[in-house]
Order: C-alpha cells, then structure tokens, then sequence
C-alpha cells in the first residue's frame, strides 16, 4: 500500500523533481546554455539514501528511511535544510535541493544547494524517539555533512531543538564542538540572532519591496496566508506590522477567514493554547481549498510543494502571489498565473531570508564572533532586496516572469562558476 502510494506520487505530474527540472529547462533555453553544462546542472550530484533503526519507546526497534542529496557544488559547500514528513520522497528531496543551489545563487551566498529529509510523523514520535531518531540520522549521512561541506538548517517539522542534536551528534563523533555544521541552532549553542524569523522576515521585506515595484499600498491589500509555521506565522506577523491586512490563515488541522483583518497577537496566543490555527474564535472555518481561492489581493502560500495547480489556479484570485514555501506552483499553474498577469514571487527569492541568515550563522561560528540582531536584520534587508532587484530587472529586461528572470541570474551564475572551475579531471 504504502510502495503504490509512493510510486503514484513519484510518476504523477506533479512530482516535485520533473517540475524542478521543467523550470531549469526554461532557463537554460533562454540562456541558451551549452549542452554539457546544461546535462551536468540538470541532475544532482549526490544522492545519499539511509536505512537506519530507531530503538522505540517500548523497546521495539523500527526501521526509517532518510535521504541527503546534494544538487550541485560549484560555488561553495552545500547549503540545505532537513525535512522530516510521512511523505517525504527521494525525488521531493532532490527538486529542493535543486532550489536551494538556484537559491543560494540567486541571493549572491557562496553556497551549493542541498536537502535532506526522513520519512516519519514526528507528531507521533516521543521526544526521546525523535532525538534517537536524530542522532541516527544524523550520524548515517555524517559521510557528506560538515561545515567545509554540506551544512543543514531547519525545514517542515524539524526545529532548533534536532538542529542542536544534530550539531552535538557531529561533535561527539569528532571529539570537540562544531557549531558551524548546521545552522538553525538554539543561541545557546552558536546559533544566530533573527534566524528563527529570518524566513517571515525575508517575505515581509520582499511584500514592501514588490508592492513599491507595482506601485501598490499594503494597507489597501488583503492576504491570505496557506502554513502557519515557521516560515507563515512571522510572514504574516510581519506583513501585518508592515500594513498588510492579513484576512485568512490556515494549518494542517483547518483555515480560519475574517472578513475584518485578523488580530495577529490574539491568533498567536490562540495557536499557541491550541496548537492549531483552526478554531480561532474571532474569524469562521473555511476548507484549505477556499483559503487558496478567497478574495484576497496577496496570497502566501508557507506549507509544501503543489498547492496551486492546473486544477485550481484559474480560481486563485489573488493578482501577486509571494513563494514563502518552496515549490508551491506546479508550472502549469504559472502559466495560467502568468496569462491572467498575476505576479508571481518566486520562492528562491521570497523565502531566501532562512538561508541568507543561515549564511550569517555559518560565518559568525567560523570566526566565533556574534553579531547583534539589527546588524543581522540589516544585513538580510539589504542582500534579499538586492536579489528581488535583480531577478526584477532580468525579467523586465527580457519580457519573462519573474521566476524566469530570477532563474536566469541564478543558473548563469552557476554555469559560470562551473565554467571557470572546469570539469574534473
Ligand atoms: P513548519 O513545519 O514550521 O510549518 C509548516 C506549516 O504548514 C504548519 O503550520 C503546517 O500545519 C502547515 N501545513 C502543512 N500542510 C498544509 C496544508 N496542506 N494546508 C495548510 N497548512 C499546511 O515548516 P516551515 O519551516 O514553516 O516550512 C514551510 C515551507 O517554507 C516549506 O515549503 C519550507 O521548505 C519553506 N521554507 C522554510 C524555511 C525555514 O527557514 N524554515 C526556509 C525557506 C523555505
């Protein structure tokens, strides 16, 4: 049951990697990429596939499957987060690393892109299950992790608390503190001011950004917010500071709509007391499917891949949507997005605000040297709304859609850094 269930994920149209590659395609046409280079970028170059045992609470031992895989490396050591999800799949792994690599570049970091993930339900896990499982993990893709070589960070479901487990895993093996083998990590333990918001923080700055572009006034914008997790929770917090007027949010467990803004510290100290947006007294429960399609102007879509889709996107009404998930438009929902003359921001631009702190992380461990949060938020602030600028002007420049023109500027900065190197041997 569970094999058909994968392999029907796997082949359907909507697999993440045949969309990753679809959107690479379109930039190497433009660039007109030479056809070595363009094979090369085209696959990832490792792809670690783990089979490990967890000792369970009650003593028995189960079996977990987890993946590293490492899309490219030419411009720096890999740079990627860790998912864990029951439906996690080798190829969902290998599409975000891919955009992580595009990412990166995108955002001028000096990094390669990477991901990783375990296919669990850590809601189902103790605490004790969940560090073993970690550590396990951790210690079956320590071949290719490190900080000269592959550096990890928080994605769905995995938090500060396993980024900490999997730092001291790699320390203990090596005999002495490594902090600067994964990013995400408590402070306590050489993690980075503003990196727990640093996602949300990213989006908000490229909302302002994008609204001064198409010459529109957050405060007239209604937005719906799909994820309200690490990355959709300060989104939207920030986005309401900024003006935005946040209407509908929604979990795994519902959608809530309120057709006055919605208090964002009443729905924090709601989800918090519940775990769960759904319920929220001050608004009324809508499915998951008309949050995407609610009345709003903005739409920030913050939990997984294929969310808008042939299916539904002739019915998303939102005229700019902002990619604080990764992968969530399938490419033919682009372009019936793109037909309508929606903006699109895509998410190697709008959610490149956890790697850019990431980077900051990294670099603040090497040199062990702590940086204060507003240098921190500055510093984020200046290189994203660099990277949107940019991605902006290459698509204006060549009458495409914003995505296109950010995958440009990052697959040409990749092509040449694999030119420069040279191929082996
Ligand atoms: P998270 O685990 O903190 O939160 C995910 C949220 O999405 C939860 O609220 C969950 O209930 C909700 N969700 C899941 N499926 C849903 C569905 N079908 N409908 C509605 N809600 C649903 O994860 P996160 O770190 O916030 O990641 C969310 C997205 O942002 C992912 O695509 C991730 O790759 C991307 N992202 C995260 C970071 C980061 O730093 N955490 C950085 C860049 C991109």
């Amino acid at each position: 049951m569970a094999e058909a269930a994968l392999a029907t994920r796997e082949t359907a149209v909507d697999d993440p990697w045949h969309n990753a590659q679809r959107q690479f395609d379109a930039a190497a046409d433009l660039l007109e990429l030479d056809g070595g280079v363009r094979a090369f970028l085209r696959e990832a170059e490792r792809q670690l596939i783990v089979d490990f045992p967890v000792k369970m609470d009650d003593g028995s031992i189960r079996m977990f499957e987890g993946y590293r895989v490492q899309h490219n490396l030419a411009r720096g050591p890999a740079k990627g987060g860790i998912r864990y999800h029951p439906q996690v799949t080798l190829n969902e792994i290998k599409a975000l690393a891919m955009w992580m690599t595009w990412k990166c570049a995108a955002a001028g970091l000096p990094f390669g892109g990477a991901k990783g993930g375990v296919i669990c339900d850590p809601k189902r896990l103790s605490r004790g299950e969940l560090e073993r499982l970690t550590r396990r993990y951790a210690a079956e893709i320590s071949v290719l992790i490190g900080p000269e070589r592959d550096i990890p960070a928080p994605d769905v479901n995995t938090t500060p608390q396993v980024m900490a487990w999997i730092m001291d895993t790699v320390s203990m093996s090596a005999g002495y503190s490594i902090p600067a083998a994964v990013t995400g990590k408590p402070l306590s333990v050489g993690g980075s001011q503003g990196r727990n918001e640093a996602t949300g923080r990213g989006v908000s700055i490229v909302a302002r950004r994008v609204c001064s572009r198409l010459g529109r006034d957050p405060r007239d914008l209604r937005v719906a917010v799909q994820g309200f997790g690490n990355a959709g929770s300060v989104a939207a917090r920030l986005m309401a500071e900024g003006g935005f007027r946040i209407h509908a949010v929604s979990d795994t467990r519902g959608a809530v709509w309120s057709d006055t803004p919605l208090d964002m510290a009443a729905l924090a100290a709601h989800k918090q007391r519940t775990g769960t947006v759904a319920g929220f007294p001050d608004g009324r429960p809508i499915s998951n499917a008309e949050l995407l399609e609610a009345p709003v102007d903005v739409l920030v879509p913050a939990a997984l891949e294929n969310q808008i889709t042939a299916e539904n996107a002739a019915r998303i009404r939102a005229a700019l949507v902002l990619e604080a998930a990764n992968g969530p438009t399938t490419p033919d929902a682009d372009e019936i997005l793109s037909r309508r003359g929606a903006t699109v921001v895509p998410d190697i631009i709008a959610n490149a605000g956890g790697v850019i702190v990431s980077y900051f992380e990294w670099v603040q461990d090497l040199q062990s040297f702590f940086w204060e949060e507003a240098e921190i938020n500055d510093r984020l602030a200046r290189i994203i709304t660099t990277a949107f600028d940019t991605a902006w002007t290459a698509a204006e420049h060549l009458h495409v859609p914003l995505r296109l023109g950010a995958y440009t500027v990052a697959v040409q900065r990749v092509a040449e850094a694999t030119a420069d190197r040279g191929i082996y041997p």
